[in-house]
């Protein structure tokens, strides 16, 4: 079973009306997919983030023309390679042939990988909150209240983009509107530093819906999401931009801070 075609679809997106969290407003979303076909006729898809033409051009100068007539099979000899080159691209290939494997084996992914755990998970509707527009509170709301209609019992709101008294008269608008009836968690996205993260605390001393609040300070403030852990009355939740495993496991098992929650494992919901 040998790959005998990879065509790519570069796609971007304008946003009408851009929006944001901390970090910034979006202009455009973008996603690069990729289809690999095999001589067998069987198809799998893969999917990378990166600025657009650069993985344009990798594909189609390296990486196409490395992965013609290999097998399909040969998934980690060929990420392995692929990944001293470009490590995103490494692992939507990695997606692709690993489809390819499953439906070979008549297989979903799951199964192939051992089947289900549960039958369900819990999920919750996530907001990028801010737009550069005067009445973004009214927008976020009626947002929110859209996600609510249709069927979200759990949301995620950002703050930390604007001053913490603005940012806490939006809150107060969302509690008001979820009459704790809806569980709701908070982004800062590291913006802030422990100080002013520990401000919040007497708000959520009073919120009873509270589920979390997420990189409330900079990653790698270890010893400050310590005193936060000690400090907060509501779980904290961190992880997507710590750089590695290695890291991961270290702050997952930071002796020092009980209960940290990262935010790739839908367990902790
Ligand atoms: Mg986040």
């Amino acid at each position: 079973m040998k790959i005998k075609n990879v065509e790519t679809f570069p796609l971007l997106y304008k946003l009408p009306v851009p929006y944001g969290d901390a970090n910034g407003y979006k202009k455009y979303r973008s996603c690069f997919l990729f289809k690999i076909t095999t001589d067998s006729g069987i198809e799998g898809w893969g999917e990378c983030a990166d600025w657009l033409p650069t993985l344009e051009k990798g594909f189609h100068d390296r990486i196409i023309p490395y992965l013609l007539g290999k097998k399909a099979t040969d998934r980690i000899q060929i990420v392995t390679t692929i990944k001293k080159w470009n490590k995103r691209s490494a692992s939507g290939i990695s997606m692709a042939l690993t489809e390819i494997v499953a439906k070979s084996a008549g297989l979903s992914v799951c199964d192939l990988w051992g089947g289900k755990l549960r039958d369900s998970i819990p999920v919750y509707a996530s907001f990028q909150s801010y737009t550069e527009k005067e009445d973004w509170i009214n927008h976020s709301l009626k947002l929110i209240d859209q996600a609510i209609c249709s069927g979200f019992n759990k949301i995620k709101v950002k703050i930390g983009g604007k001053r913490l008294q603005v940012d806490l008269a939006h809150i107060q608008s969302v509690q008001s509107m979820l009459e704790e009836k809806v569980q709701l968690a908070l982004d800062a996205n590291q913006s802030y530093d422990a100080a002013t993260a520990r401000e919040w605390d007497r708000y959520f001393r009073k919120w009873p819906n509270m589920l979390w609040i997420e990189e409330p300070i900079p990653m790698d403030r270890l010893e400050d999401y310590r005193l936060l852990r000690t400090n907060l009355s509501i779980r904290v939740a961190g992880g997507e931009n710590l750089k590695s495993t290695a890291n991961r496991w270290i702050s997952r098992n930071h002796s020092s801070i009980p209960g940290f929650w990262h935010t790739e494992l839908p367990s902790y919901i």
